[in-house]
């Protein structure tokens, strides 16, 4: 196979990949996970009072199991399988990525 053809073939695949990952579903706030974890699509909104180690300006976008590129809006959390959490999202499982 020619180097071109390797890439018309593989384009289709990359497009492909790109754009289930686009169109991952967000995570429903009310899903038993998000539940538990308390999940919140607006770290502004964690509960204070029962999650006290939430501290302004954690978010998924800055957790280290956001798998989110920088800058995209949603990204994928392996916590919520086949799901998409918002960058600005938050839940009690946030870790500080390094
Ligand atoms: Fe967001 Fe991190 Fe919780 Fe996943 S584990 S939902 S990325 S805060």
């Amino acid at each position: 196979m020619t180097s071109r053809r390797r890439f018309i073939a593989i384009v289709p695949l990359l497009g492909a990949a790109a754009l289930a990952r686009a169109e991952a579903p967000l995570v429903d706030p009310k899903d038993p996970q998000a539940v538990a974890l308390g999940y919140t699509p607006d770290a502004a909104k964690a509960d204070k009072a029962k999650y006290p180690k939430y501290a302004a300006g954690q978010s998924c976008g800055n957790c280290a199991l956001y798998q989110g590129k920088a800058g995209d809006a949603s990204g994928p959390c392996p916590l919520y399988a086949g799901k998409a959490v918002l960058a600005k999202g938050w839940c009690s499982a946030w870790v500080k990525r390094p």
